[in-house]
């Protein structure tokens, strides 16, 4: 099935409202509405602003026979956050603690609202987030199946369930440092103290997503088979639950982003800088650094050499060591606030990426054939990094026990400066770093390609869902 009619199916997406999740949910519709499936998308109000041009550029694009819509479900009241907030990347770093289950109980209260979208516009199929369980519940109950998407790779949902079938934390000892993941392909182990705390979490939530996942039709992934294919075969065989890898979906953009064509002052100034010779540094969308850790960061930037675009959060500039931006100036770039990342990672002159490993970066930074250096700050992220550095061999850790931080939990400049070296350096491991990482750029380029392994999952799953709705009306 390639870029034809309508299809005849009806599917709804319902991401959940963060940036790293509506992103590439979005591009998950573009993909299915350019099979000809009319792909409709449920938001909240505060957040059709982020969706609306993604689809009219869509739809306007004429390559897309869907065609795709916005549907918008009130927000719930009263719940506890600030008022206007409706989406979980406008809650400041320091709030999310408090904010984030307050969050995702209000999304709970859309159950009502979102059973009324189903019974009206009966689709074949509901793509939804994993921190919607309910969701399942809402769909079954008119027959229609549930697709999970995570925005997490197979090797997290790999380690998530070897963390609720073996019970490894059961058996930890209170002065283990470290912690091997019992039953992977390989040997994958982490510091006790970098272990999310949902894998420790076995009621409430962690639960509910468990139980409605096991129900669910099968699992949506933005990664590709290449990328993984021990842990793809992992997952259908042990943790026995079905997953079509439809990535990297941030290529349905191809080498830009759906920018609607605008070209940042950021590009231009790499447009100055010579081949490979840039190193880019962005933390995602989330990041919470201390003025003390930006100060670092700042120095071993500097210390490096290397020309880079720095994308920092916080505002102010109290963090920055006296004279840093004369000092940098010409040779660094700060941005502010938000970069627009894949035309950056796409650029000729950009040759490492500095990540926190969220797994839109990492996968974009593997889109981009690009190696990296990484620096987790949370949840599957500690995954990624692993999966980056040890695995695929494409990047370097820029820290790797606790004794590589301060007392303070401060990265020092020195191991920044380090890494960056590291990376961005010509010697014997640092090119083969960059070889393996160009390779598998090639190849996430010919997975979404006609006949790549990603273009061929999605076409069977198209296949799937017509014959089932076919067998509904014999
Ligand atoms: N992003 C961006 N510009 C920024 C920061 C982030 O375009 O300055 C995009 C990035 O390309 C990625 C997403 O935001 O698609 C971040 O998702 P990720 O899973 O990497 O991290 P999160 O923000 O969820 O921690």
């Amino acid at each position: 099935m390639g870029i034809e009619s309508q299809c005849g199916l009806k599917m709804l997406f319902f991401p959940l409202m963060a940036h790293g999740h509506m992103l590439p949910m979005l591009d998950m519709a573009k993909l299915f509405a350019l099979r000809g499936v009319e792909a409709t998308i449920l938001t909240t109000p505060a957040n059709a602003h982020l969706v609306q041009p993604f689809v009219d550029r869509a739809n306007d694009s004429g390559s897309v026979p869907g065609p795709m819509r916005l549907l918008l479900v009130p927000f719930p009241p009263d719940t506890g956050l600030p008022a206007g907030c409706e989406n979980l990347s406008s809650i400041p770093p320091e709030e999310m603690p408090n904010h984030f289950s307050r969050f995702i109980d209000a999304t709970e209260k859309l159950r009502g609202p979102f059973g009324g979208v189903l019974r009206e516009l009966l689709p074949d199929c509901v793509v939804t987030d994993m921190f919607f369980p309910w969701t399942y519940d809402a769909a079954a109950e008119l027959g229609v199946p549930r697709l999970v998407f995570h925005g997490l790779n197979l090797f997290s949902l790999c380690i998530a369930d070897s963390f609720d079938r073996y019970r490894p934390l059961e058996r930890l000892s209170a002065e283990a440092s470290s912690l091997v993941i019992p039953g992977l392909p390989h040997r994958v182990e982490l510091l006790t103290s970098q272990i999310p705390s949902f894998e420790k979490a076995t009621g409430g939530l962690a639960r509910g997503l468990q139980e409605s996942e096991s129900k669910s039709y099968g699992v949506l992934v933005n990664s590709f088979y290449e990328l993984e294919p021990d842990y793809a075969r992992h997952y259908r065989e042990v943790v026995g639950r079905r997953a079509w890898l439809l990535g990297p979906l941030a290529l349905c953009h191809g080498d830009g982003h759906d920018n609607a064509g605008r070209r940042d002052a950021c590009l231009e100034w790499l447009d100055s800088r010579s081949r490979g010779s840039v190193v880019y540094v962005c933390f995602g969308s989330m990041s919470d650094f201390s003025a003390a850790q930006l100060r670092e960061m700042a120095l071993g930037l500097e210390a490096s050499g290397r020309p880079f675009v720095w994308v920092v959060r916080k505002g102010g500039k109290e963090w920055a060591p006296e004279g840093f931006e004369e000092r940098v100036g010409g040779r660094g770039l700060v941005v502010r606030g938000w970069a627009p990342q894949i035309p950056i990672l796409n650029h000729p002159s950009v040759g490492g990426f500095v990540t926190h490993c969220g797994w839109n970066s990492s996968l974009e930074g593997v889109s981009t054939g690009l190696p990296l250096a990484t620096w987790p700050l949370f949840a599957d992220q500690v995954y990624n990094e692993k999966l980056i550095v040890e695995v695929l061999r494409i990047g370097v850790s820029i820290w790797r026990n606790e004794e590589d931080r301060g007392d303070d939990g401060v990265v020092a400049a020195a191991m920044i400066r380090k890494a960056v070296e590291e990376l961005m350096g010509r010697g014997e491991d640092a090119r083969e770093r960059r070889r393996r990482a160009r390779e598998l750029g090639k190849t996430a380029r010919r997975v979404v390609g006609r006949d790549g392994s990603s273009y061929n999952d999605m076409s069977n799953l198209v296949i799937e869902l017509v014959d089932k709705k076919a067998k509904q009306f014999k």
